[in-house]
């Protein structure tokens, strides 16, 4: 399997050093609000690429930080009145349940940053010891950028040529130099009961530390792969490399991957820019997780891709076509035809990741069993979609619908038949946003869990 690092910016075949298992890192949620589906974008590739070193015979262990202290985290639990804690589990929940309705495999470790301040107090104080770290005045700790070796490495900028630059502008920083970062921030009025106890006072850890030491934790010095959005590779991955490199002397991470940002009219969705919707805004207005993760994952990581509602529509139609197809699809001996398609299936995501061209040679295995039927490919889709996760299985696994959800496709139909095609519509936004997806047909509602209709 081939993928690209942005580290060598270079085509390597990835592999485990242990032989064995994939040890990767994922840069994870600020949990002080619902994620959005430019997030989602990042969950999604790293969940195909797990899927694909799975796919591939090799095992995966992943870890994905959560982080639930920052000034984010710390702005809206204050502006609340409520704990830190409380303030936080609200999103951690919610992060979960979108996961899921994106039927995005679960990680093996979700750290979170709060359960990790004494890891995270012990790696600051192994750079005090290398002196390359030092306390200011205020007591907060920061990285001396500038006796780092390397440091640019992975953003590939010259810091060397740019340092008099750099050292203009100081004057007004507690900093000895405007590039180093703060490993340790020193508590503040607006910080409130927000705080912990350090040999250099009483603080909170920088956001960088926390995944240096939350990923070294779980997955050792030295690690195979890590990964998140484009946006994190300058300064945030510089400086995990920095700070883990500088305490152990040895190399932090082998592989690097980046996605792509979701935009929206050309430009980076976020919540900055107030552009973007959230996964429920996308499930209140109908569309299902699995047309989300279609959209989410059918481009390439490493291009842009614009989000549009046109491409849910475009979805909707694929997956509808897929859908009708599996349902001609058997077990039994798979023929040649089929097998071709598989393997050009997977020489595509072998191709770092080329889910366009996969998704092609699924579409193209759709056309040949519509013209020649589909005895023997079920295992063909099967196998394809322990990649892609958006095939349904046929209707037959049917579950029970809880009373919550009885009730309102109760009240849904009783509107249908007024004809109240606003109240179907709202009441089809309350059952999505409960997590269950309702279709008409012929015979009336059919109601299946969000996470079945990924499935
Ligand atoms: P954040 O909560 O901002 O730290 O972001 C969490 C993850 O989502 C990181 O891996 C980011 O790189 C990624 N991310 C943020 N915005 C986008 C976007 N518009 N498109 C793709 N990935 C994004
Ligand atoms: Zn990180």
């Amino acid at each position: 399997m081939k993928v690209f690092n942005s580290l060598t910016r270079g085509f390597v075949e990835l592999s485990p050093v242990d032989g064995e298992t994939v040890r990767m890192y994922t840069c994870g949620p600020t949990v002080y609000n619902f994620a959005h589906i430019g997030n989602f974008r990042a969950y999604a590739f790293e969940d195909v690429l797990r899927r694909a070193v799975k796919f591939n015979g090799m095992k995966v262990k992943q870890v994905m930080n959560l982080t639930d202290v920052d000034d984010k985290t710390i702005r809206g639990a204050n502006a609340a009145g409520v704990p830190l804690a409380d303030y936080t589990r609200r999103y951690k929940e919610a992060f979960f349940a979108d996961l899921a309705r994106l039927n995005i495999e679960p990680a093996e470790v979700y750290p979170a940053a709060t359960d990790h301040i004494p890891e995270m107090i012990a790696l600051v104080a192994r750079l005090m010891e290398k002196g390359i770290a030092y306390r200011s005045e205020d007591g907060s700790v920061y990285f001396k950028v500038r006796e780092f070796p390397g440091y640019g490495r992975l953003a590939h900028i010259d810091f060397d040529s740019q340092r008099t630059g750099l050292r203009c502008a100081a004057d007004e920083y507690d900093k000895e130099n405007v590039g180093d970062f703060a490993l340790w921030k020193a508590w503040e009025e607006s910080d409130g009961p927000v705080g912990w106890d350090s040999p250099w006072g009483r603080g909170r850890p920088g956001w960088h530390i926390e995944c240096s030491a939350m990923s070294m934790k779980y997955l050792g010095e030295t690690f195979d792969l890590h990964t998140g959005g484009i946006d994190n590779l300058f300064p945030h991955h510089e400086n995990e490399i920095a700070q883990a490199e500088a305490a152990t002397g040895k190399e932090f991470v082998r592989v690097w991957m980046h996605c792509a940002h979701l935009r929206v009219n050309g430009e980076k969705m976020s919540k900055s820019l107030g552009n973007f919707f959230t996964l429920r805004d996308l499930l209140e207005k109908g569309w299902t997780g699995r047309e989300i993760r279609f959209v989410l994952i059918n481009a390439h990581y490493r291009s842009g891709l614009n989000f549009a509602f046109d491409a849910l529509e475009n979805a909707r139609r694929a997956l509808a076509r897929v859908d009708a197809c599996v349902e001609k699809a058997t077990d039994g001996e798979t023929p040649g035809w089929a097998s071709e398609r598989l393997d050009e299936f997977t020489a595509a995501v072998n191709d770092d990741l080329n889910l366009p061209k996969a998704f092609a040679a699924l579409f193209e295995l759709v056309r040949d069993v519509n013209g020649k039927g589909g005895g023997g490919t079920l295992p063909v889709f099967r196998r394809m979609d322990e990649v892609l996760g958006v095939i349904f299985f046929g209707r037959a696994a049917k579950t029970e619908l809880p009373e919550e959800v009885r009730r309102l496709l109760d009240l849904r139909a009783a509107a249908r038949k007024a004809r109240d095609w606003g109240e179907s519509d709202r009441l089809r936004g309350e059952l999505a946003a409960l997590g269950w997806s309702v279709k008409d047909s012929r015979g009336g509602q059919e109601c299946t869990r969000a996470v079945d209709a990924v499935k």
